[in-house]
């Protein structure tokens, strides 16, 4: 066994983590954060998310999206894999609108699914920049399509399943769902990190 300093990624205290033949073989991936950091993460009580929304949560997403963190993709990279390794569905990650991609540097929802060896398409394409947080309830219903389906796109007649970061009124998924459906999707089922 080797063992190996590194720091936790949320508040850059020691890791002390083991490379060993079980995690190689097993395909655990290596902690990325402390115990301390994960134990503020709180976990949802519902199966279609791994955490609920608390003030860890927002200073993760703050840092990893906005200020574009990037190596903070791999936080959740175990639990992101052992929910997914066996999912029968085509997943698809939420897009970025093209401008807001520009902006960020990297596709939030595409890098979580990197950073744990799952395998993904893309069908859809965001139509608006606009943020759905950024609009009351009505502007919300009243929205024209969030998404179109990209040049070219070809929906199957099979399950897929809609990844996203966090499902707080439910607007975007149910959008993204029903473009799916109407394309020819036989099943549209969704699962977000975090529940809102
Ligand atoms: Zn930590």
């Amino acid at each position: 066994m080797n063992k190996m300093e590194t720091l936790c990624l949320l508040c850059s205290q020691p890791l002390q983590s083991v490379i060993s033949w079980k995690l190689l073989l097993t395909k655990q991936f290596q902690p990325t954060i402390c115990e301390r950091c994960s134990a503020k993460f709180e976990y949802s009580s519902t199966a279609s998310a791994f955490y609920q929304y608390n003030d860890a949560m927002k200073d993760y997403l703050h840092q990893y999206k906005f200020l574009q963190d990037v190596a903070l993709a791999k936080v959740f990279r175990q639990k992101l894999y052992a929910r997914f390794k066996h999912e029968k569905a085509t997943i698809i990650p939420i897009p970025m609108h093209p401008l807001k991609l520009r902006e960020r540097t990297f596709s939030h929802m595409e890098e979580l699914l990197k950073a744990a060896h799952i395998p993904f398409i893309q069908l859809l394409e965001k139509t608006t920049a606009e943020t759905q947080s950024s609009k009351n309830r009505e502007q919300r219903i009243q929205a024209a399509p969030l998404f179109r389906l990209m040049d070219g796109a070809h929906v199957e007649h099979k399950e897929y399943l809609l990844f996203d970061d966090i499902k707080t009124t439910g607007t975007t998924l149910q959008h993204a769902t029903e473009l799916l459906l109407k394309a020819g999707a036989k099943n549209v089922k969704s699962f977000t990190l975090i529940n809102g």
